[in-house]
């Protein structure tokens, strides 16, 4: 998410019901804090406060797993169960630990959580 150029409530709105009505609420949206690097220096790192808001915009919208991207350390760059909030894939950083899952569903409530384990 650009400052000033993809981060605009309507423009995220947008984008995220685009998601849900396209490929479905169960979609992993992951919204990437931008960081002024390489070719792109003339604005800073997207705030983090535009990033919480666009992940509860998310929710709010009906997307059941978005998370923060960039943001580490923060507690929504991992996936927590729509249903009762159980940590069910913590990440920090490059760092992915599968916790509260048990198959494909929620190991506290047994909300169903689809997802994939990349590699072997
Ligand atoms: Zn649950």
């Amino acid at each position: 998410m650009i400052p000033g150029q993809n981060d605009s409530p309507q423009e995220t709105g947008a984008l995220i019901r685009w998601i849900r009505d396209n490929l479905g609420e169960d979609t992993p949206v992951h919204f990437t804090r931008f960081h002024p690097d390489h070719r792109m220096r003339d604005r800073g790192a997207t705030p983090v406060a535009v990033l919480e808001r666009i992940y509860r915009q998310a929710r709010e919208e009906g997307l059941r797993f978005p998370y923060l991207g960039n943001v580490s350390p923060h507690p929504w760059e991992s996936t927590y169960c729509p249903s009762c909030g159980a940590l069910c894939i913590e990440r920090y950083g490059y760092s992915v630990f599968f916790r509260e899952l048990s198959g494909e569903s929620c190991s506290r409530c047994g909300e169903r959580i689809p997802y994939v384990r990349a590699g072997g």
